[in-house]
């Protein structure tokens, strides 16, 4: 029988209520990948010790800074590895990963402005998955 393909996906897809705001962004096929055990959830940003809820924060000249002007970057590229560990402890080769995010995002992110405006991009995670030669698919 083909070996089924494991992923990571996150964790606000999921329906786990990590944003920087408190909120999710439940997808129920997500959900289902999850619950069929073919899905394992990760939040990059907490995983880097960052907190729930937290300032919001975009990616300017590379690094990574909240909306009050601090520097997470260290964070962001900490909760990035440990999310990687994940995927290689788990064995997944692909990520559904939250669009747009500085974290997340993949081909799209906003632009550092805090102004709902989009750049193209890498999110600090995809950056790292992508080295790593995990497939990426962007959910809305
Ligand atoms: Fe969702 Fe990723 Fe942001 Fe965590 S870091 S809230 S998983 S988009």
């Amino acid at each position: 029988m083909e070996k089924e393909t494991k992923y990571i996906v996150s964790a606000c897809l999921a329906g786990l209520e990590c944003r920087y705001d408190c909120q999710s962004k439940e997808r129920q096929f997500v959900v289902e990948l999850v619950q069929k055990g073919l899905a394992t959830p990760v939040c990059p940003e907490q995983l880097g010790g960052l907190s729930t809820p937290r300032d919001p924060a975009e990616i300017v000249n590379g690094k990574v800074l909240s909306i009050k002007g601090k520097d997470v970057t260290f964070e962001y590229e900490k909760g990035a590895s440990e999310a990687l560990k994940i995927a290689k402890l788990t064995g997944a080769t692909k990520a559904l990963l939250k669009s747009k995010s500085p974290m997340c995002g993949h081909g799209e992110i906003y632009d550092g402005t805090y102004s709902g405006q989009t750049i193209k991009g890498e999110g600090v995670l995809s950056t790292l998955l992508l080295k790593n030669n995990i497939e990426i698919e962007s959910v809305e």
